[in-house]
Order: C-alpha cells, then structure tokens, then sequence
C-alpha cells in the first residue's frame, strides 16, 4: 500500500501534517507499506526463478566448520557438506549458537503493544501514518498507527508501570481503539502482541575457519524504529553472497580468508551504527534526557508558527536517516 500523508499529534493536538501528490510510476513515493508476507512471498519467487531448492520442516541442529568448509545436520537426518554456508535462521540462531558468538547488549526498559486492526470497507477513514505523543485518552502513552492493506497496524508504548498483558485484554482495546479509529473499528482486532526491544549484536559474524557468515537478525536485532532491520539483513545477506562468490573463485585459502574476513568487518561496523540509530529513536521515545524533554516541550509549543518545529517532531521517533559508513549496498 502506498499512502500519502503523515501527521503528528502532540497531547490531544495537531503540530504537523504533510500530504504528498500521489506518485506516478516514474517516481518513488514517500510511504509504502509492504507485508513480511508478501517480501517472503518476493524471495519465494526469486528463489524459484534461480532454480534453488528448498527444504521445508528440516532444520539446522548442528554445524562443524573446518579449515575445508562446513557439515551440517538437520532434523530430517540429513547431513550436509558444504564449502561456505550462511546462518540466517533468525534471532534464535542455531548457527549462531553452533558457532560459538553470542549477543551482546540490551533489552528496552518498557514494552510495547502491537495489534493488527481491520480496515472498515469504505469508512473514509484517511490513509495516514499518525504518531500521537501522549494521548490524553490512551492515559498519556505514546500511539503510532501505520496503513496496511486490509487493515492498519496500532503500535502503543506502555508506560513504565504498565501490565501490558492486562493492557491488551479485549475490554481495554475495544476502548483504545475505539478512542484512536473510531467506533466503527472496536470490534475489528484480529491480531494483538506484546513485546520489548533487544538492542543487541553477534560478538562475531563469523566462525573460527571464517566458514560460516551469519545474515540478519541471526546476526544482530534491533529495535525497529527507522526500519533498519529486514533492510540491514538484507544487505548482510548481499554483502555475505559476494564474499563467498569471490573466495570461491580465488582458489587461494589466505584471499578467501580475507574476503570473508572483510565481510564481517564491514558488516559488523554497519549493524554497529544501526543499532546506534534504532537506540538514538529508541532514547528519543523512551528516555528522560531533559535536554530530550524539553526540545519536544519547545517544538510542540512552537508548531503552529514555524513548520520545522512540527516536522521535527514527525520525524524525529523514527531516528538519523543517515547510512554505515562502510555500505556498498544502499542506505543499511
Ligand atoms: C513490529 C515489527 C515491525 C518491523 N518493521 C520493519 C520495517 O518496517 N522494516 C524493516 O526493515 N524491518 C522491520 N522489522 C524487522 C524485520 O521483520 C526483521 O528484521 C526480519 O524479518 C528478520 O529477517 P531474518 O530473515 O533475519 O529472520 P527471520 O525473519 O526470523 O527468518 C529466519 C528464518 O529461519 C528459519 N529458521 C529458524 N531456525 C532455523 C533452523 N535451525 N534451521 C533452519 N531454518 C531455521 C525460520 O523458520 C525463519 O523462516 C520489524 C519487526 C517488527 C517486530
């Protein structure tokens, strides 16, 4: 879904809105919402195409990398030989595990509510992303609504005291969303989940004989404000294909060795600064700097007569938009 408009409340009241023309096919628009179904459903696609099998319901339980390449076992009884292999099997790693690195870091001092609401066909309600800074109906926290097709996804920051599991009952979100989409949505949830945000990263991406290259959230989690996750996993995952690609062809052990040497160290520098930037939103949202405080204080009071103030306040909970400075692939 493509939509046009992002607005920002602060307390109960505007301090910003921008709609965008509506793109024609030769431009890239503002805001696209894309569904991890439908990316996987795109991966499932590509991975057909090239003509590479895959192997449903047979996981990795065991890697041994050595100086010749890898052997795995997986959970159909197969064994596997390989000469690189690449560990993107999520924040749970097997791979990561077996290999010995384990993560480092954080976990968000308060958790977070996600819920999936229905669209109502025909509503009128707009196509917006909306993020309202202290509710005054949703008891002062933090809401963010984003379009989706079919629906919209609600994400609400609870407040240090909250009980989020006794937030989310099905009394209190008819309530929530009833204040936040209308009456016409209370009975729309079809999904709700609670969560808190690991800022965390591999202590390695890759193993002793430099074997094994680990890709995504295998490799580092973040909190997801500025969308830097699926984005960042994706680039490991290109950086980590060109690495093995050029060690393979190089037939020499000490320039495969670099290579894949090289991809962990630019990788591991380029998830260090998007951590960085997810912790930097995360700070914003979440933390008491009273320099932090009173910048929002100020921009909110400012909004109606100068338009940067509110735009700041748009745009600042979804961190720096800055890029690693060591990418070859695009902005992560
Ligand atoms: C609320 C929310 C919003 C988000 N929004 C964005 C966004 O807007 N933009 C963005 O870029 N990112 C976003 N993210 C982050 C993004 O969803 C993740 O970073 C991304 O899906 C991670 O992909 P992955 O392939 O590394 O791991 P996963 O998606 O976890 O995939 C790992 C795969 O490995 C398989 N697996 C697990 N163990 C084994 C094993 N032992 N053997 C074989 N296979 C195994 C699993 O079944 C799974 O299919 C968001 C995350 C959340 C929670």
């Amino acid at each position: 879904m493509v939509w046009p408009t992002r607005r920002t409340c602060w307390r109960g009241k505007e301090v910003f809105l921008r709609t965008y023309n509506s793109p024609d096919d030769s431009e890239t628009p503002h805001f696209t919402s894309v569904p991890q179904v439908r990316t996987e459903a795109y991966m499932h696609e590509a991975l057909t195409d090239c003509g590479i099998d895959i192997h449903w319901e047979s996981e990795v339980e065991t890697v041994d990398s050595g100086p010749e390449g890898v052997r795995m076992e997986t959970t159909d009884g197969q064994e596997w030989r390989s000469s690189y292999v690449v560990g993107a099997d999520g924040g749970g790693s097997t791979v990561r595990n077996e290999i010995g690195a384990s993560f480092d870091g954080d976990q968000s001092a308060n958790s977070f509510i996600v819920a999936d609401v229905e669209a109502v066909e025909g509503d009128g309600y707009p196509t917006e992303r909306l993020f309202h800074y202290d509710h005054p109906e949703v008891g002062g926290r933090n809401v963010l609504l984003v379009p989706f097709t079919g629906g919209w996804r609600l994400d609400i920051q609870c407040l240090p005291d909250d009980d989020p599991e006794e937030l989310c009952n099905d009394e209190n979100m008819r309530e929530i969303i009833n204040t936040v989409m209308g009456e016409q949505y209370e009975d729309n949830l079809t999904w709700i989940s609670t969560y808190k945000f690991l800022q965390v990263k591999a202590d390695s991406f890759v193993d002793e004989h430099r074997r094994v290259l680990l890709a995504g959230e295998a490799a580092h989690l973040l909190a997801p404000f500025g969308a830097r996750g699926m984005n960042s996993g994706i680039a490991d995952a290109d950086e980590a294909a060109s690495a093995i690609a050029v060690a393979i062809r190089s037939h020499r052990d000490a320039v495969a060795r670099d290579e894949v040497e090289l991809f962990a160290a630019r990788r591991e520098k380029a998830a260090q600064y998007n951590l960085d930037a997810a912790g930097q939103a995360l700070e914003y949202l979440q933390g008491d700097d009273p320099v932090t405080v009173l910048r929002k204080e100020a921009a909110a009071a400012l909004a109606d007569q100068f338009e940067v103030a509110g735009e700041y306040l748009d745009d600042a909970p979804y961190g720096p938009h800055g890029a690693p400075p060591i990418v070859s692939t695009g902005n992560y």
